[in-house]
């Protein structure tokens, strides 16, 4: 659906994105993901025409990106922009004059726009009465009146509550199940994880892990164990290799977990040892990125 090749982006003599390729299929929900400062802003930006990238390919549908028509992507920026003293149907009204809809058509893409985002019932209310929530999924409401079939979101959950993040995350699985592509921009991993099917992450400009959750997994990550005792008994797994602390308990990475998991309950239940748990745990995102770049991702969020 999207093919990016060799993109690259300087402001003056910063380089901001050196020679991307992604390819986003039709139906995805492709993350891109990567501490702040790493290019996601300015990938999507290129994207959504908003900044002209120096070099490198952009195709949408194999038409290149200058003859793409605007009503195939819907941009929702990082930044909330609404007028605050207008209601929500008064600033969907304006979008909607943005993209030329008109009489019927506005009327019907408003409504249906308005139990996507389910804020039907404060339609007529003003937006300065808004939740930070509730104005984060009227951001996205704007993006959605033309009935794009890529929607490009950028961080749309930071600083809201719980029930708008829900709220924003069905929103996404509707709208793959129309068949629409979604890229979505995030650091925070959990809920990358929860979304997305495939990712990018980007660090300092370059792709340094590229596919689906799994295949990233596999490329770049071993499986483990995972054990917690009910009291202290670390000196039981001294006899095992690459063991960690994690959490309240312990990880011991390997090849093969479902080997080692059944020796460890083996010899656990053999010497009377209680345990609280004891699982096989998948290499989690957030991990995997500190593995390739010796960032963590919280990080960014001091810059
Ligand atoms: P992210 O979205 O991942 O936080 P950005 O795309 O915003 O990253 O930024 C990538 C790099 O480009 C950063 O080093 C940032 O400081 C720099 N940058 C972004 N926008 C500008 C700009 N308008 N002028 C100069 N440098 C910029």
């Amino acid at each position: 659906m999207i093919q990016i090749t060799g993109v690259s982006k300087s402001y003056k003599n910063k380089n901001a994105l050196q020679a991307i390729d992604i390819d986003i299929q039709q139906g995805d929900c492709f993350g891109l993901v990567g501490p702040n400062g790493a290019g996601k802003s300015t990938l999507i930006k290129i994207l959504s025409s908003i900044l002209q990238h120096d070099r490198g390919n952009i195709t949408i549908q194999e038409q290149p990106l200058q003859k793409t028509s605007q009503n195939m992507i819907g941009y929702v920026p990082q930044d909330i922009c609404l007028e605050e003293t207008l209601t929500a149907e008064d600033n969907l009204t304006f979008f909607a004059r943005i993209h030329h809809l008109k009489g019927k058509e506005r009327r019907e893409r408003m409504d249906a726009v308005l139990e996507q985002i389910s804020l039907t019932n404060q339609r007529k209310d003003v937006v300065s009465t808004f939740s930070g929530g509730m104005k984060r999924r009227l951001n996205i409401g704007c993006a959605l009146l033309h009935d794009p079939d890529v929607l490009i979101m950028d961080e749309p959950t930071v600083g809201i509550d719980p029930q708008s993040r829900y709220n924003i995350y069905s929103l996404i699985h509707r709208l793959r199940r129309l068949g629409k592509t979604i890229i979505y921009t995030s650091h925070y991993m959990e809920e990358v994880e929860q979304l997305c099917n495939r990712v990018a992450f980007i660090d300092h400009g370059e792709v340094v892990a590229y596919g689906s959750l799994a295949q990233i997994a596999n490329q770049h990550a071993k499986s483990g164990v995972y054990v917690e005792f009910q009291s202290e008994q670390f000196d039981i797994l001294k006899q095992f290799e690459h063991v960690e602390e994690k959490g309240n308990g312990y990880r011991m990475l390997t090849e093969q977990p479902l080997q080692l998991l059944e020796k460890m309950a083996h010899q656990f239940e053999r010497d009377h040892i209680p345990i609280v748990r004891l699982e096989v745990s998948q290499p989690k995102l957030e991990d995997i990125f500190l593995q390739l770049t010796g960032t963590a991702l919280r990080e960014g969020d001091a810059q």
